[in-house]
Protein backbone atom coordinates (compact mmCIF):
# COMPACT_ATOMS: atom_id res chain seq x y z
CA UNK A 1 0.00 0.00 0.00
CA UNK A 2 1.27 3.61 -0.82
CA UNK A 3 1.28 5.83 2.00
CA UNK A 4 1.79 8.76 -0.28
CA UNK A 5 2.44 9.15 -4.10
CA UNK A 6 5.94 9.64 -4.18
CA UNK A 7 7.50 11.51 -6.94
CA UNK A 8 5.11 14.28 -5.85
CA UNK A 9 8.31 15.96 -4.39
CA UNK A 10 8.74 18.22 -7.30
CA UNK A 11 4.78 19.08 -7.38
CA UNK A 12 3.40 21.88 -5.20
CA UNK A 13 1.64 21.45 -2.41
CA UNK A 14 -1.83 21.70 -4.08
CA UNK A 15 -2.14 20.75 -7.38
CA UNK A 16 -4.74 19.91 -10.37
CA UNK A 17 -4.13 16.54 -11.40
CA UNK A 18 -5.62 14.07 -13.97
CA UNK A 19 -4.42 10.34 -13.31
CA UNK A 20 -5.86 7.73 -16.23
CA UNK A 21 -5.32 4.34 -15.03
CA UNK A 22 -5.29 1.81 -18.00
CA UNK A 23 -6.73 -1.56 -18.28
CA UNK A 24 -4.04 -4.19 -16.59
CA UNK A 25 -4.41 -1.36 -13.76
CA UNK A 26 -7.71 -2.02 -12.94
CA UNK A 27 -7.88 -5.40 -14.21
CA UNK A 28 -9.26 -7.22 -10.96
CA UNK A 29 -10.69 -6.26 -7.70
CA UNK A 30 -7.50 -5.92 -5.81
CA UNK A 31 -6.21 -4.07 -8.42
CA UNK A 32 -8.60 -1.25 -8.19
CA UNK A 33 -8.25 -1.38 -4.59
CA UNK A 34 -4.77 -0.67 -5.40
CA UNK A 35 -5.65 2.11 -7.66
CA UNK A 36 -7.96 3.73 -5.41
CA UNK A 37 -5.61 3.87 -2.42
CA UNK A 38 -3.08 5.87 -5.30
CA UNK A 39 -6.16 8.35 -5.75
CA UNK A 40 -6.60 8.25 -1.80
CA UNK A 41 -3.11 9.35 -1.20
CA UNK A 42 -3.02 11.74 -3.79
CA UNK A 43 -6.32 13.87 -2.30
CA UNK A 44 -4.89 13.20 1.13
CA UNK A 45 -1.68 14.99 -0.06
CA UNK A 46 -3.98 17.97 -0.59
CA UNK A 47 -4.12 17.78 -3.95
CA UNK A 48 -7.76 17.80 -6.63
CA UNK A 49 -8.24 14.46 -8.39
CA UNK A 50 -10.18 13.89 -11.85
CA UNK A 51 -9.72 10.23 -12.30
CA UNK A 52 -10.03 8.42 -15.92
CA UNK A 53 -10.35 5.06 -15.83
CA UNK A 54 -10.25 2.27 -19.24
CA UNK A 55 -12.26 -1.14 -19.20
CA UNK A 56 -10.87 -4.05 -16.95
CA UNK A 57 -7.92 -5.65 -19.54
CA UNK A 58 -9.65 -7.96 -22.03
CA UNK A 59 -13.15 -6.47 -21.34
CA UNK A 60 -13.64 -4.43 -25.07
CA UNK A 61 -11.88 -7.27 -27.03
CA UNK A 62 -14.44 -9.47 -25.52
CA UNK A 63 -17.44 -7.12 -26.04
CA UNK A 64 -15.99 -6.70 -29.72
CA UNK A 65 -16.09 -10.48 -29.77
CA UNK A 66 -19.78 -10.63 -28.98
CA UNK A 67 -20.50 -8.32 -31.61
CA UNK A 68 -18.64 -10.68 -33.91
CA UNK A 69 -20.45 -13.45 -32.75
CA UNK A 70 -23.77 -11.35 -34.10
CA UNK A 71 -22.49 -10.09 -37.54
CA UNK A 72 -19.01 -9.56 -39.26
CA UNK A 73 -20.13 -6.25 -39.61
CA UNK A 74 -21.86 -4.91 -36.65
CA UNK A 75 -23.61 -1.64 -36.58
CA UNK A 76 -21.30 0.99 -35.39
CA UNK A 77 -23.63 2.97 -33.35
CA UNK A 78 -24.99 -0.34 -31.49
CA UNK A 79 -20.91 -1.57 -31.56
CA UNK A 80 -20.17 2.10 -29.30
CA UNK A 81 -23.31 1.05 -27.24
CA UNK A 82 -21.52 -2.29 -26.35
CA UNK A 83 -18.08 -1.20 -26.03
CA UNK A 84 -18.69 1.92 -23.90
CA UNK A 85 -20.35 -0.76 -21.08
CA UNK A 86 -16.42 -1.53 -20.05
CA UNK A 87 -15.39 1.73 -19.29
CA UNK A 88 -18.92 1.98 -17.10
CA UNK A 89 -18.30 -0.80 -15.02
CA UNK A 90 -14.44 0.37 -13.91
CA UNK A 91 -16.25 4.07 -13.20
CA UNK A 92 -18.78 2.43 -11.14
CA UNK A 93 -16.12 0.17 -9.08
CA UNK A 94 -13.76 2.87 -8.50
CA UNK A 95 -15.73 5.27 -7.31
CA UNK A 96 -17.55 2.31 -4.94
CA UNK A 97 -14.49 1.48 -3.72
CA UNK A 98 -13.56 5.27 -2.87
CA UNK A 99 -16.58 5.91 -1.14
CA UNK A 100 -16.48 2.60 0.58
CA UNK A 101 -12.98 4.10 1.96
CA UNK A 102 -14.64 7.25 2.99
CA UNK A 103 -13.72 9.27 0.04
CA UNK A 104 -16.45 11.64 -1.14
CA UNK A 105 -15.94 10.40 -4.93
CA UNK A 106 -18.36 10.84 -8.01
CA UNK A 107 -18.79 8.82 -11.13
CA UNK A 108 -19.33 10.54 -14.82
CA UNK A 109 -20.08 9.03 -18.22
CA UNK A 110 -19.23 10.70 -20.84
CA UNK A 111 -22.19 12.24 -21.94
CA UNK A 112 -22.73 13.48 -17.94
CA UNK A 113 -19.30 15.47 -18.21
CA UNK A 114 -20.16 16.20 -22.02
CA UNK A 115 -17.27 14.95 -23.70
CA UNK A 116 -18.88 16.27 -27.05
CA UNK A 117 -17.47 14.73 -29.66
CA UNK A 118 -18.25 13.77 -33.81
CA UNK A 119 -20.40 11.13 -34.92
CA UNK A 120 -17.65 9.07 -36.34
CA UNK A 121 -18.90 5.89 -34.20
CA UNK A 122 -15.80 3.46 -33.21
CA UNK A 123 -13.42 6.59 -34.05
CA UNK A 124 -15.00 9.81 -33.36
CA UNK A 125 -12.67 12.66 -32.44
CA UNK A 126 -13.39 14.81 -29.43
CA UNK A 127 -14.97 18.64 -30.57
CA UNK A 128 -15.32 19.64 -26.69
CA UNK A 129 -14.81 19.26 -23.20
CA UNK A 130 -17.66 20.96 -21.05
CA UNK A 131 -15.04 21.24 -18.17
CA UNK A 132 -17.74 22.78 -15.49
CA UNK A 133 -19.40 20.07 -14.13
CA UNK A 134 -16.12 18.25 -13.61
CA UNK A 135 -14.77 21.54 -11.77
CA UNK A 136 -17.69 22.10 -9.68
CA UNK A 137 -17.04 18.58 -7.86
CA UNK A 138 -13.19 18.94 -7.62
CA UNK A 139 -14.05 22.50 -5.64
CA UNK A 140 -15.93 20.88 -3.55
CA UNK A 141 -13.44 18.61 -2.51
CA UNK A 142 -14.89 15.80 -4.06
CA UNK A 143 -13.45 12.95 -6.57
CA UNK A 144 -14.17 12.82 -10.05
CA UNK A 145 -13.93 9.58 -11.73
CA UNK A 146 -14.57 9.85 -15.35
CA UNK A 147 -15.31 7.30 -17.85
CA UNK A 148 -12.89 6.68 -20.48
CA UNK A 149 -12.58 6.06 -24.47
CA UNK A 150 -16.73 7.38 -24.49
CA UNK A 151 -18.26 10.64 -25.74
CA UNK A 152 -21.45 11.67 -27.05
CA UNK A 153 -22.53 13.09 -30.62
CA UNK A 154 -24.66 16.42 -31.30
CA UNK A 155 -27.55 13.84 -31.41
CA UNK A 156 -27.13 12.51 -28.01
CA UNK A 157 -25.53 9.20 -29.35
CA UNK A 158 -22.68 7.27 -27.53
CA UNK A 159 -19.50 7.27 -29.19
CA UNK A 160 -15.96 5.82 -29.00
CA UNK A 161 -13.05 7.42 -29.71
CA UNK A 162 -10.68 4.21 -31.33
CA UNK A 163 -8.55 1.88 -29.08
CA UNK A 164 -6.23 3.17 -26.20
CA UNK A 165 -9.01 6.09 -26.80
CA UNK A 166 -9.25 6.44 -22.88
CA UNK A 167 -5.50 8.53 -23.23
CA UNK A 168 -7.01 10.60 -24.83
CA UNK A 169 -9.66 11.06 -22.43
CA UNK A 170 -7.22 11.80 -20.03
CA UNK A 171 -4.98 14.31 -21.43
CA UNK A 172 -8.14 16.73 -23.60
CA UNK A 173 -9.63 16.59 -19.98
CA UNK A 174 -6.36 17.49 -18.64
CA UNK A 175 -6.20 20.20 -21.36
CA UNK A 176 -9.97 21.11 -20.32
CA UNK A 177 -9.40 21.63 -16.84
CA UNK A 178 -5.53 23.03 -17.22
CA UNK A 179 -4.67 20.58 -14.96
CA UNK A 180 -1.34 21.19 -13.27
CA UNK A 181 -0.13 17.35 -14.26
CA UNK A 182 -1.65 14.36 -16.64
CA UNK A 183 -0.29 10.94 -15.00
CA UNK A 184 -0.77 7.93 -17.53
CA UNK A 185 -0.70 4.80 -14.95
CA UNK A 186 0.13 1.56 -17.14
CA UNK A 187 1.50 -1.39 -17.21
CA UNK A 188 5.43 -0.22 -17.89
CA UNK A 189 6.71 2.44 -15.82
CA UNK A 190 7.67 5.17 -18.86
CA UNK A 191 8.17 5.22 -22.28
CA UNK A 192 11.03 2.50 -23.39
CA UNK A 193 13.58 3.10 -26.30
CA UNK A 194 11.88 0.31 -27.49
CA UNK A 195 8.59 -2.10 -26.53
CA UNK A 196 10.66 -3.44 -23.34
CA UNK A 197 8.12 -6.50 -24.79
CA UNK A 198 10.54 -7.04 -27.79
CA UNK A 199 13.54 -5.39 -27.25
CA UNK A 200 15.14 -6.57 -23.53
CA UNK A 201 17.49 -3.91 -24.25
CA UNK A 202 15.24 -1.35 -24.05
CA UNK A 203 15.83 1.95 -21.51
CA UNK A 204 13.31 3.89 -19.54
CA UNK A 205 13.48 7.50 -21.41
CA UNK A 206 13.39 10.16 -18.87
CA UNK A 207 11.60 12.43 -20.96
CA UNK A 208 10.70 12.61 -24.49
CA UNK A 209 9.96 15.59 -27.18
CA UNK A 210 5.62 16.08 -28.13
CA UNK A 211 6.95 15.13 -31.62
CA UNK A 212 8.82 12.21 -31.44
CA UNK A 213 6.28 11.03 -28.65
CA UNK A 214 3.80 11.37 -31.55
CA UNK A 215 6.16 9.93 -34.81
CA UNK A 216 6.42 6.72 -32.25
CA UNK A 217 2.67 6.60 -31.46
CA UNK A 218 1.58 6.87 -35.20
CA UNK A 219 4.50 4.25 -35.96
CA UNK A 220 3.05 1.57 -33.36
CA UNK A 221 3.80 2.08 -30.14
CA UNK A 222 0.63 1.70 -28.94
CA UNK A 223 1.76 2.99 -24.90
CA UNK A 224 -0.23 6.34 -25.64
CA UNK A 225 -2.63 7.07 -28.27
CA UNK A 226 -1.97 8.82 -30.92
CA UNK A 227 -4.38 11.52 -30.33
CA UNK A 228 -3.73 12.14 -26.74
CA UNK A 229 -0.15 13.08 -27.68
CA UNK A 230 -1.78 15.78 -30.20
CA UNK A 231 -3.74 17.38 -27.83
CA UNK A 232 -0.99 17.14 -25.46
CA UNK A 233 1.03 18.91 -27.77
CA UNK A 234 -1.22 21.84 -28.54
CA UNK A 235 -2.16 22.33 -24.83
CA UNK A 236 0.79 22.17 -23.70
CA UNK A 237 0.00 19.40 -21.05
CA UNK A 238 2.96 18.03 -18.83
CA UNK A 239 2.14 14.54 -19.24
CA UNK A 240 3.81 11.82 -17.16
CA UNK A 241 3.81 8.27 -18.28
CA UNK A 242 4.26 5.91 -15.19
CA UNK A 243 3.36 2.04 -13.49
CA UNK A 244 0.26 1.68 -11.78
CA UNK A 245 2.06 -0.84 -9.41
CA UNK A 246 5.21 1.04 -8.72
CA UNK A 247 5.99 4.75 -7.39
CA UNK A 248 9.09 5.18 -9.38
CA UNK A 249 9.32 8.03 -11.15
CA UNK A 250 8.37 7.50 -15.76
CA UNK A 251 8.59 9.50 -18.64
CA UNK A 252 7.68 13.23 -19.07
CA UNK A 253 6.78 14.61 -22.48
CA UNK A 254 8.10 17.96 -22.93
CA UNK A 255 8.48 20.66 -25.35
CA UNK A 256 11.64 20.08 -27.70
CA UNK A 257 14.86 22.04 -25.90
CA UNK A 258 18.35 22.66 -26.53
CA UNK A 259 20.23 19.71 -25.87
CA UNK A 260 17.27 17.47 -27.10
CA UNK A 261 19.14 17.07 -30.73
CA UNK A 262 21.88 15.90 -29.28
CA UNK A 263 20.42 12.27 -28.76
CA UNK A 264 20.16 11.10 -32.66
CA UNK A 265 17.61 8.16 -31.94
CA UNK A 266 14.83 8.29 -29.24
CA UNK A 267 13.08 5.35 -30.18
CA UNK A 268 12.90 2.15 -32.58
CA UNK A 269 9.06 0.80 -33.35
CA UNK A 270 7.12 -1.60 -35.35
CA UNK A 271 3.81 -1.65 -36.54
CA UNK A 272 2.30 -4.79 -37.46
CA UNK A 273 -0.78 -3.28 -38.92
CA UNK A 274 0.18 -2.67 -42.65
CA UNK A 275 -0.69 -4.84 -45.95
CA UNK A 276 1.30 -3.63 -49.40
CA UNK A 277 -0.80 -3.91 -52.05
CA UNK A 278 0.89 -4.00 -55.76
CA UNK A 279 -0.47 -2.75 -59.08
CA UNK A 280 1.06 -4.42 -61.96
CA UNK A 281 2.37 -4.32 -64.73
CA UNK A 282 0.63 -0.46 -65.00
CA UNK A 283 1.14 1.73 -68.31
CA UNK A 284 3.36 4.56 -66.91
CA UNK A 285 1.75 7.82 -67.88
CA UNK A 286 0.51 11.45 -66.39
CA UNK A 287 -1.96 10.74 -63.77
CA UNK A 288 -2.02 7.03 -63.12
CA UNK A 289 -1.28 7.72 -59.20
CA UNK A 290 -4.45 10.30 -59.26
CA UNK A 291 -6.42 7.52 -60.76
CA UNK A 292 -5.28 4.49 -58.58
CA UNK A 293 -5.09 7.02 -55.08
CA UNK A 294 -8.06 9.39 -55.71
CA UNK A 295 -11.09 6.18 -54.99
CA UNK A 296 -8.82 5.28 -52.21
CA UNK A 297 -8.42 8.64 -50.32
CA UNK A 298 -12.13 9.43 -51.36
CA UNK A 299 -12.78 6.25 -48.57
CA UNK A 300 -11.01 7.72 -46.07
CA UNK A 301 -8.29 4.99 -46.38
CA UNK A 302 -4.64 6.50 -45.30
CA UNK A 303 -2.68 5.17 -47.63
CA UNK A 304 1.19 5.30 -45.91
CA UNK A 305 4.18 4.30 -47.92
CA UNK A 306 4.61 4.61 -51.75
CA UNK A 307 6.97 3.06 -54.10
CA UNK A 308 7.14 3.45 -58.01
CA UNK A 309 9.39 1.03 -60.00
CA UNK A 310 11.50 2.84 -62.88
CA UNK A 311 9.39 2.29 -66.05
CA UNK A 312 10.44 -0.50 -68.71
CA UNK A 313 9.30 -0.30 -71.92
CA UNK A 314 6.49 2.11 -70.57
CA UNK A 315 5.04 -0.16 -67.72
CA UNK A 316 5.75 0.02 -64.28
CA UNK A 317 4.67 -1.34 -60.67
CA UNK A 318 2.53 0.09 -58.15
CA UNK A 319 3.08 -0.41 -54.42
CA UNK A 320 1.96 0.97 -51.30
CA UNK A 321 0.84 0.08 -47.86
CA UNK A 322 -2.59 0.35 -46.12
CA UNK A 323 -3.96 -0.49 -42.45
CA UNK A 324 -5.15 -3.97 -42.16
CA UNK A 325 -8.43 -3.24 -41.50
CA UNK A 326 -8.86 -1.00 -45.09
CA UNK A 327 -7.08 -3.64 -47.02
CA UNK A 328 -10.42 -5.10 -48.14
CA UNK A 329 -11.95 -2.46 -49.40
CA UNK A 330 -8.79 -1.04 -50.77
CA UNK A 331 -8.23 -4.11 -53.03
CA UNK A 332 -11.51 -3.74 -54.45
CA UNK A 333 -10.93 0.28 -55.34
CA UNK A 334 -7.54 -1.05 -56.78
CA UNK A 335 -8.75 -3.70 -59.08
CA UNK A 336 -10.90 -1.78 -60.31
CA UNK A 337 -9.34 1.16 -61.41
CA UNK A 338 -6.04 -1.72 -62.56
CA UNK A 339 -8.71 -3.05 -64.95
CA UNK A 340 -9.93 0.38 -65.99
CA UNK A 341 -6.48 0.82 -66.91
CA UNK A 342 -5.20 -2.26 -67.89
CA UNK A 343 -3.13 -3.27 -65.84
CA UNK A 344 -1.43 -6.98 -65.53
CA UNK A 345 -2.95 -7.46 -61.94
CA UNK A 346 -3.10 -6.75 -58.01
CA UNK A 347 -1.06 -8.93 -55.59
CA UNK A 348 -1.50 -8.29 -51.51
CA UNK A 349 0.77 -9.26 -49.25
CA UNK A 350 -0.33 -8.95 -45.37
CA UNK A 351 2.84 -10.57 -43.92
CA UNK A 352 4.57 -7.08 -43.58
CA UNK A 353 5.48 -5.12 -40.83
CA UNK A 354 6.97 -1.36 -40.60
CA UNK A 355 9.47 -0.95 -38.62
CA UNK A 356 10.90 2.44 -37.59
CA UNK A 357 13.56 5.08 -36.07
CA UNK A 358 12.57 8.37 -34.53
CA UNK A 359 14.88 10.88 -32.97
CA UNK A 360 14.76 14.69 -33.20
CA UNK A 361 18.63 14.24 -33.52
CA UNK A 362 18.06 13.03 -37.41
CA UNK A 363 18.22 16.67 -38.17
CA UNK A 364 21.24 17.14 -37.81
CA UNK A 365 22.96 14.07 -37.88
CA UNK A 366 24.15 12.51 -41.32
CA UNK A 367 24.49 9.00 -41.92
CA UNK A 368 21.78 7.75 -39.89
CA UNK A 369 19.85 6.19 -42.82
CA UNK A 370 23.09 4.30 -43.92
CA UNK A 371 23.74 3.03 -40.59
CA UNK A 372 20.01 2.07 -40.21
CA UNK A 373 20.29 -0.05 -43.81
CA UNK A 374 24.13 -1.77 -43.03
CA UNK A 375 22.76 -2.91 -39.47
CA UNK A 376 19.59 -4.62 -41.73
CA UNK A 377 21.85 -5.68 -44.29
CA UNK A 378 24.36 -7.33 -41.62
CA UNK A 379 21.53 -9.23 -40.35
CA UNK A 380 20.53 -10.49 -44.37
CA UNK A 381 16.89 -8.76 -43.38
CA UNK A 382 15.92 -6.94 -47.22
CA UNK A 383 14.16 -3.77 -46.63
CA UNK A 384 10.99 -3.79 -49.28
CA UNK A 385 10.19 0.17 -48.81
CA UNK A 386 11.68 2.88 -47.42
CA UNK A 387 10.24 6.26 -46.07
CA UNK A 388 11.74 9.71 -44.26
CA UNK A 389 10.35 12.51 -42.78
CA UNK A 390 12.60 15.37 -40.68
CA UNK A 391 12.66 12.64 -37.50
CA UNK A 392 12.03 9.42 -38.53
CA UNK A 393 12.94 6.77 -41.27
CA UNK A 394 10.35 3.97 -41.42
CA UNK A 395 11.18 0.33 -43.76
CA UNK A 396 8.92 -2.15 -44.45
CA UNK A 397 10.73 -5.71 -44.03
CA UNK A 398 8.97 -9.33 -43.98
CA UNK A 399 7.01 -9.44 -40.66
CA UNK A 400 8.87 -13.05 -39.72
CA UNK A 401 12.16 -10.38 -39.31
CA UNK A 402 9.93 -7.55 -37.15
CA UNK A 403 11.29 -7.91 -33.87
CA UNK A 404 14.47 -9.31 -34.89
CA UNK A 405 15.09 -5.63 -36.97
CA UNK A 406 13.75 -4.12 -33.67
CA UNK A 407 16.61 -5.84 -31.24
CA UNK A 408 19.12 -5.44 -34.02
CA UNK A 409 18.35 -1.30 -34.81
CA UNK A 410 18.01 -0.63 -30.94
CA UNK A 411 21.07 -2.37 -30.34
CA UNK A 412 23.24 -0.45 -33.41
CA UNK A 413 21.73 2.91 -31.50
CA UNK A 414 22.03 2.28 -27.96
CA UNK A 415 25.45 0.29 -27.52
CA UNK A 416 25.22 -0.92 -24.17
P1 LIG B 1 -2.90 0.52 -21.01
O1 LIG B 1 -3.84 -0.63 -20.95
O2 LIG B 1 -2.38 0.93 -19.67
O3 LIG B 1 -3.43 1.66 -21.81
P2 LIG B 1 -1.34 -0.35 -23.28
O4 LIG B 1 -1.26 -1.82 -23.45
O5 LIG B 1 -2.28 0.40 -24.16
O6 LIG B 1 -1.60 -0.03 -21.75
O7 LIG B 1 0.11 0.30 -23.48
C1 LIG B 1 1.20 -0.15 -22.73
C2 LIG B 1 2.03 -1.11 -23.57
O8 LIG B 1 2.66 -0.40 -24.63
C3 LIG B 1 3.18 -1.74 -22.83
O9 LIG B 1 2.78 -2.89 -22.14
C4 LIG B 1 4.20 -2.02 -23.93
O10 LIG B 1 4.25 -3.39 -24.30
C5 LIG B 1 3.70 -1.21 -25.11
N1 LIG B 1 4.75 -0.38 -25.71
C6 LIG B 1 5.03 -0.33 -27.04
N2 LIG B 1 6.06 0.48 -27.27
C7 LIG B 1 6.46 0.97 -26.08
C8 LIG B 1 7.49 1.88 -25.68
N3 LIG B 1 8.32 2.45 -26.58
N4 LIG B 1 7.63 2.16 -24.37
C9 LIG B 1 6.79 1.59 -23.47
N5 LIG B 1 5.81 0.74 -23.78
C10 LIG B 1 5.63 0.42 -25.08
N1 LIG C 1 -10.97 0.12 -23.39
C1 LIG C 1 -10.53 0.74 -24.61
C2 LIG C 1 -9.58 -0.19 -25.36
O1 LIG C 1 -9.33 -1.29 -24.92
C3 LIG C 1 -9.90 2.08 -24.39
C4 LIG C 1 -8.61 2.08 -23.61
O2 LIG C 1 -8.32 1.12 -22.89
O3 LIG C 1 -7.87 3.07 -23.69
O4 LIG C 1 -9.10 0.17 -26.41
MG1 LIG D 1 -3.59 1.96 -23.88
Amino acid sequence: MLGRPVGYGKYRSSMLIVQKYGGTSVGSIERIRGVARRVAATHDAGHQVAVVVSAMSGETNRLLGLAKEISSHPDERECDVLVSTGEQVTVALLAMTLKDMGYPAFSLLGHQVQIATDSAFGKARIRHIEAERLMTGLHQGRIAVVAGFQGVDADDNITTLGRGGSDTTGVAIAAAIQADACEIYTDVDGVYSADPRICPHAHKLHRISYDEMLELASLGAKVLQIRSVEFAKRYSVPVHVRSSFSADEGTWLVREDAGMEEVTVAGVTSDSDQTKITILHVPDRPGLAASVFGPIAESNIVVDMIIQNASAEGFTDLTFTVPKGDAQKALSLVKATAAEVGAGGVATDSDVAKVSIVGLGMRSHAGVAARMFQTLARERINVQMISTSEIKISIVVDAKYTELAVRVLHDTFFPA
